[in-house]
């Protein structure tokens, strides 16, 4: 979501005329992107912002501190943090324009209005044919806010009630989208699969289903599903269509239902067992990720381990994995964090090794596989080899150069190296 948010800010900046440099000690004005999901990204955000206020000597940088943090601590932030001006993430298209009218004046200084009125329907037309940071990709906001108030989240303070964007603007968009060049998309919301219930718009399966018939789309990926509004209609339409990523991302966060209960999750591990077999039973070649907590309040070891058995049962082809950290304003921030925060840092550790065999064995299932793949950048290691993502998200390195980048390729895939596929392009 960040990510999708910084390349909103990048087009509006670039939009008002501003130059990007590369070095921020050549810029005057830095804008921060930043995070409050856990208490570290906050630290380092600050961290980051003092860095650059203690190299500009002349004191004329302009401080623009964008994203959750922004909206989280409001004014707070510009005596905490420097900042000139503080901007939340649901304005993060206008960002460009507020800093055009603000550069020279020492008035309006905050800007975290969440105030629908003007932005229900908003869709950036205007970014179409403004190059993105890569350009046969562009992130698709459809939903902005999340009202599931899971207790240990702070999404739902920082970015508000669900809103969801005007489904046949989404698709025009899109398809001006993919007139200018565009052959991937991400649609991005904290739960996607709530898409329209906050209007009489269509249901997230038919935004799909509707996106999906936008011919030159090659590959259409989507962020984040909820296991509570993940439905055997989505998992018919992902199959029905060829150009829709075969990996989905369904974060589990535990598998105690005594914990998932107290995170206010509204499953059980067994609706989740009976998705995957769904998805099992409905698509051939799929990959599933997912997001994992430990050390939530009162997690015991018997609940932890019940964490490791949904790990060995499903076998994730990827995991996200956290220490629960106490956000100030969620319900879960006055619950007694029980956990030792040793215990905590141990059970991560375990829960990532056992994970990480997983991955990989799932990796070493793809090798004498064919795979559709968009390269998105010359590999690191050789200017003869290029690397991105398969249908199924997993990474992968292939022979190629730059005339393959950005373009739908069929590979070959060779061998496992790392964590990473490697594989000669066939067509
Ligand atoms: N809307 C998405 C993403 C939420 S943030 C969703 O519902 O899945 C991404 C992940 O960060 C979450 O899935 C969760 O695993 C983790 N996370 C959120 N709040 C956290 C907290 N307070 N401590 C540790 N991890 C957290
Ligand atoms: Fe946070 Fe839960 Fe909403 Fe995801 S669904 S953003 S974890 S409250």
């Amino acid at each position: 979501m960040n990510v999708g948010d910084s390349e909103l800010i990048r087009l509006s900046m670039n939009r008002n005329n501003f130059n990007e440099v590369s070095n921020p000690k050549d810029a005057y004005i830095c804008i921060f992107n930043t995070c409050s999901i856990r208490e570290h990204a906050e630290k380092r955000a600050l961290g980051r912002i003092a860095a650059v206020k203690g190299k500009d000597k002349r004191g004329d940088k302009l401080i623009v501190v964008a994203g959750c943090m922004a909206q989280r601590l409001g004014k707070e932030l510009i005596k905490k943090s420097g900042a000139d001006i503080v901007v939340g993430p649901y304005q993060s298209p206008n960002i460009g324009d507020i800093v055009s009218n603000m550069v020279g004046l020492e008035n309006d200084r905050l800007y975290i209005s969440q105030d629908k009125s003007n932005l229900a329907d908003r869709i950036p037309y205007e970014f179409i044919n403004i190059r993105g940071d890569d350009p046969w990709h562009k992130w698709v906001t459809i939903t902005h806010g999340c009202e599931n108030f899971c207790a240990y989240c702070i999404v739902p303070l920082t970015r508000g009630k669900l809103i969801s964007f005007n489904s046949d603007r989404i698709v025009e968009y899109i398809k001006g989208l993919t007139e200018s060049g565009v052959i991937e998309i991400t649609l991005l919301g904290q739960n996607v699969n709530q898409y329209g219930k906050d209007s009489d718009d269509i249901p997230f399966y038919k935004l799909l289903e509707k996106i999906s018939s936008v011919e030159q789309l090659v590959k259409i990926n989507f962020l984040t599903s909820h296991p509570m509004d993940f439905t055997e209609d989505i998992i018919r339409v992902i199959n029905n269509s060829i150009n829709i990523s075969r990996s989905i991302h369904l974060p589990i966060q535990s598998g105690s239902d005594n914990i998932l209960k107290a995170m206010n999750r509204k499953y059980t591990s067994s609706h989740y067992y009976s998705i995957i077999e769904k998805i099992d039973k409905i698509i051939s070649d799929y990959a599933v990720s997912t997001d994992f907590i430990v050390g939530f309040p009162g997690e015991t070891d018997d609940d932890f381990n019940m964490t490791l058995e949904v790990v060995k049962n499903i076998k994730f082809d990827e995991a996200f994995m956290f220490a629960f950290s106490p956000r100030d304003g969620t319900p879960a921030y006055l619950l007694n964090d029980s956990v030792d925060e040793n215990v905590k840092q141990l059970r991560l550790e375990e829960l990532i090794s056992i994970q990480r065999k997983f991955s990989l064995e799932k990796l070493k299932k793809r090798v004498n596989k064919q795979e559709k793949v968009i390269a998105d950048k010359i590999s690191k290691r050789s200017n003869l080899e290029v690397s991105g993502k398969t249908f199924l998200s997993h990474p992968i390195v292939f022979t190629g150069d730059h005339n393959d980048i950005g373009r739908e390729r069929i590979v070959e895939i060779d061998e496992v190296r790392g964590s990473t596929l490697f594989g000669k392009k066939i067509g």
